[in-house]
């Protein structure tokens, strides 16, 4: 079955061969089932028409840093913060990640499911097509297994894509000591994950006082004997050579890096491995230290944006803020961030000869913006999903 869609206002999409925006007036669509086959003048075919009444086309929106899988919600911990408690109060008071792991412990598999689901539908109406999503809250074999099961069955449910992270290294369980958790990690969760094809990606926490260097290395080097594919938090608090160590395995992408230096801006931008900034956390945590993303750009890093949601540190779902907030704070112009929510956010998936561009071979993934300039996806704010007419994901309407 072909569609075509007509009456577009303007076609924008990133050119990764110029690095610059191309932008095509006066130009019809074709799909073909889900996919792009033909940007032309216009199109003779007798087949469904769409008309995009003068709305700007651009790829579907890709977050590429998510942790959904969660039940229950941590406010009281935003009301400690205003309150002047530590992040060791909160964690002594039982709140914190260890309270996210009891409630998702604690829940059914259905429970997760539908709380999860809920996580998850917004992001769709601002936008996202395109969802990597974390496990790392259940940190057992067992529960990690759960989330990664609920995170395909919403897979299966929605019409989006979400794509699955094995995050079993996101903190140790207070049952373990690190390195007897990293062999559960490394001799019982990556194998059995593999065999039950439940994750693309293994992610680890490195940082200060969760996983150091040798452990995270020694996680992501198993992970890829199974085929699962390295990406790393790196540089959010203490800077010790984690993005240093993402460009060493082949990371496909080292995320947060509010704190990186030199050395590691030097590994990441003579490497792959995608810089993915997360001003969505910097922003909700009221911290003054966003990520340089200017300086990651200047020194050649490819730059992603991710929402970074997840029930303690951000709440945002809207990659529309993302870019604004990449702008306002870290120094991204609006054709940067653009990159930074569709292409670049498709490198660091591993998805860039299919998702984030609009051209012949890709997706047909969409948003039709009632706008004229694109400027006004971050400027609107609190209201720019509001300037979404419809959205198309893999040739449907959602
Ligand atoms: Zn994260």
């Amino acid at each position: 079955m072909k569609t075509k869609i007509i009456n577009i206002g303007k076609i924008i999409t990133w050119n990764p061969e110029s690095n610059s925006l191309d932008v095509f007036c006066n130009k019809e669509i074709l799909v073909e089932n889900n996919i792009i086959v033909g940007i032309e003048n216009s199109f003779n075919e007798d087949c469904n028409v769409i008309d995009a009444k003068q709305c700007i086309l651009t790829p579907g929106f890709i977050d590429s840093h998510t942790h959904p899988i969660f039940i229950g919600n941590r406010s009281n911990e935003f009301q400690m913060r205003l309150n002047g408690n530590s992040y060791e109060d909160i964690k002594n008071a039982g709140g914190g990640i260890l309270s996210s792991i009891k409630s998702l412990r604690d829940a059914s598999f259905d429970e997760l499911y539908e709380y999860s689901l809920n996580n998850i539908k917004p992001f769709i109406s601002s936008g996202t097509t395109t969802l990597e999503a974390k496990s790392g809250y259940g940190l057992s074999v067992k529960d990690e297994i759960k989330s990664l099961q609920v995170i395909k069955k919403i897979n299966d449910e929605l019409l989006i894509d979400i794509i699955p992270t094995f995050l079993g290294a996101h903190a140790v369980p207070e049952e373990y000591k690190t390195d007897d958790y990293v062999d559960i990690i490394c001799k019982e969760m990556i194998p059995q994950i593999a065999e039950e094809k439940l994750a693309i990606f293994c992610d680890v926490f490195c940082e200060d006082g969760y996983f150091d260097l040798d452990q995270s290395r020694k996680i992501l080097e198993t992970a890829k004997k199974y085929d699962l594919l390295p990406r790393i938090h790196a540089d959010e608090f203490k800077c010790f050579g984690a993005s240093e160590l993402a460009s060493e395995v082949g990371a496909l992408s080292a995320d947060h890096l509010m704190v990186i230096n030199d050395r590691g801006i030097k590994a990441l931008s003579q490497s792959d491995t995608v810089a993915t900034i997360l001003p969505g956390t910097t922003f909700f945590l009221n911290k003054d230290k966003y990520a340089n993303g200017r300086r990651l750009i200047d020194n050649g890093c490819y730059v992603a944006l991710a929402s970074d949601f997840n029930p303690g540190t951000c709440t945002l779902r809207s990659l529309s803020n993302i870019m604004y907030l990449a702008m306002q704070h870290c120094g991204l112009t609006i054709e940067e961030s653009f990159l930074g929510v569709t292409f670049n956010a498709a490198k660091s998936l591993k998805k860039e000869h299919s998702i984030g561009l609009i051209r012949n071979k890709y997706n047909a993934d969409f948003i039709f913006w009632d706008i004229k300039e694109l400027s006004e996806i971050p400027y609107w704010f609190d209201s720019s999903y509001t300037k979404i007419n419809k959205i198309m994901k893999n040739g449907e309407i959602l």
